[in-house]
């Protein structure tokens, strides 16, 4: 088996792993694995933008209410403040990393700015509708100028390595690197490294309907579960509520702007209902909010999915601002200039995950994770909107800083090699029917056992079914060739399963989570809900 050293080991080629290696450019030798393609990101798919306080009639006070209201109670205020206030520098990283964020037309010495749900100001930076895009390509071209920085494609890291084998007496108070599969010539490499940065991003690929990239399966958050690291807040899944509903479209999103720009929700029979739920801020109450309106309409009315009409607006206009939306439904055979657009709700950002510190340090002390798989207790019970690429920025600042001041310890740290025996890929497997079968069966049952609207019964019924999946998967996984898809159902199952506990001791609702056995929030969950292995 081939035994690879490098300084830092950054898993994920996301806004999150990109955006670190350029802060730590000046330390070491960087590597980034990637378990696709290096564009193959959520970051990729952003549309809405970046918030950032830019103008004289917002403020930071403001932008941290909008936050701490939208996570219900849950949030940390320490570092919500941190956040709001880092982002004005954050966008200038961004800016001087080449992003050129679209301008206001009336005036063009300022940026043009957008509202969306839950924010009291129009504070969201963009670049039209294809923000992500941009990021992530301008991230790449600026890694790739680096020598010292190597990008591993198609790599999947399928274990973390402890400093010694993990016991029942807790967590390792290290990681040595991680056992990693070479997708391309089927091939075990350990990478050996002196800190090691998770930034895998989300898990939405756990429920059938997702707006997230098929590489969104929660690997990060299994790792480190596996290893000792405390995952909090995996109850609290944002679903979106507009998501393209056509049989062609595997997860088209149609961005919350599009509804801070005017967009009306209508049911089957074409009649606006949001009022009926939120009667003051219609559409643009936050998302939780919009999406259980949207869910209840379509139990109601039977129909199959509600329509967003923004056709209203002059159609040069929604053309030139919503270029990517506008021909993406044209290529479905919608013309969003003159008719509504057939959307569903989807599992779209997961606001909880491997718990962090404000330098984004796990329990386990050079262990780090950044980005949508790490929970800073920045969006507690929900997410802002576009708050999530903001995090990953600042918490990508905050652990350069943490790394460059442990580097002179860090850096003088021996490599160890750890026992190989448990890592090796074995006899192929005829039979990748019994695979592709659970995926889709596991996310199915997490939709309609544990997605917008829960109750305890089902929980725990989802609970009993995925333990047997597990166990199953276990006999399988054990005697079996490693590869992708076993190793992805495997991490969607950790990540189902501790959802589901979460969700099943949270006696309340709030935020994203709700119950129907206790429609109500309760003080006494007024706290994270914390799981760890030992
Ligand atoms: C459709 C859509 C629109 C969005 N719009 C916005 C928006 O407008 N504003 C906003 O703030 N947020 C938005 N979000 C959320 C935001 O895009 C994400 O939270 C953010 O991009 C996550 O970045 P990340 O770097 O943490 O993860 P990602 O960008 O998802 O990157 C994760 C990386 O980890 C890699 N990886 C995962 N597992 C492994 C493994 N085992 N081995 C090796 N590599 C692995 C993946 O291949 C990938 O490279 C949107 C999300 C979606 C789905």
């Amino acid at each position: 088996m081939e035994i690879l050293k490098t300084d830092i080991l950054i898993i994920g080629s996301g806004i999150a792993g990109l955006s670190l290696a350029l802060k730590l450019r000046d330390l070491g030798e960087i590597t980034i694995l990637t378990k696709k393609r290096v564009f193959d990101t959520t970051t990729i798919l952003a549309q809405g933008g970046i918030a950032c306080v830019m103008d004289e009639e917002d403020s930071f006070d403001l932008h941290i209410r909008d936050t701490l209201l939208a996570g219900n109670g849950l949030c940390d205020p320490e570092i919500v403040e941190l956040v709001v206030k880092s982002a004005p520098e954050r966008i200038r990283d961004l800016i001087e990393w080449g992003v050129e964020f679209d301008r206001d037309p009336a005036n063009f010495s300022k940026f043009h700015l957008t509202l969306e749900g839950g924010h009291s100001r129009k504070r969201i930076l963009h670049v039209g509708d294809y923000t992500g895009r941009i990021i992530e390509n301008k991230l790449i071209e600026r890694v790739l100028e680096n020598s010292n920085i190597q990008i591993s494609e198609n790599h999947l890291a399928v274990k973390l390595i402890p400093e010694k084998e993990v016991g029942l007496s807790g967590p390792p108070k290290r990681v040595v690197g991680a056992y990693v599969l070479d997708l391309t010539h089927i091939k075990e490499r350990v990478f050996l490294s002196k800190v090691v940065i998770l930034c895998t991003g989300g898990a939405g690929k756990v429920y059938i309907y997702t707006s997230n990239p098929d590489t969104a399966t929660g690997d990060g958050i299994a790792l480190a579960y596996e290893i000792g690291c405390k995952i909090a807040n995996l109850e609290f899944i944002q679903f979106h509520p507009t998501c393209l509903y056509h049989p062609k479209a595997k997860n088209f999103l149609i961005s919350e702007t599009l509804r801070g720009e005017g967009a009306v929700l209508l049911n089957a029979e074409g009649k606006p209902f949001m009022h009926k739920y939120d009667p003051i801020r219609k559409e643009l109450a936050p998302r939780d909010v919009v999406t259980r309106a949207i869910d209840m309409e379509l139990k109601k009315t039977g129909a199959e999915c509600v329509y967003l009409d923004i056709s209203k607006l002059p159609s040069d206009y929604l053309r030139k601002r919503f270029p990517y939306i506008y021909e993406t439904c044209l290529k479905y055979g919608i013309d969003i200039t003159n008719q509504p657009i057939p959307v569903v709700p989807a599992a779209h950002y997961l606001c909880g995950g491997i718990l962090t510190n404000k330098w984004g340090q796990t329990n386990i002390s050079n262990l780090f994770a950044i980005g949508e798989c790490a929970c800073t207790g920045l969006h507690g019970a929900n997410r802002l909107a576009s708050n999530s690429l903001l995090e990953a920025l600042c918490f990508s600042h905050q652990a350069s800083l943490k790394i460059k001041e442990m580097w002179p310890i860090l850096k003088e740290s021996l490599y160890q090699i750890p026992p190989l025996k448990e890592f090796q890929i074995k006899e192929v497997a005829e039979e990748k029917v019994f695979i592709s079968h659970n995926w889709d069966w596991v996310r199915k049952l997490m939709w309609d056992f544990a997605g917008i609207v829960r109750n305890l019964k089902m929980l725990e019924l989802a609970k009993k079914r995925i333990d047997f999946i597990k166990r199953e998967l276990e006999t399988y996984w054990s005697g079996f060739y490693l590869d992708l898809d076993v190793m992805e159902l495997k991490n969607i199952c950790t990540v189902a399963e501790l959802i589901l506990i979460s969700a099943m001791r949270r006696l309340e609702s709030r935020g994203t989570h709700y119950l129907t056995d206790y429609p109500y929030k309760r003080e006494e969950f007024q706290k994270m809900t914390v799981i760890s292995k030992f």
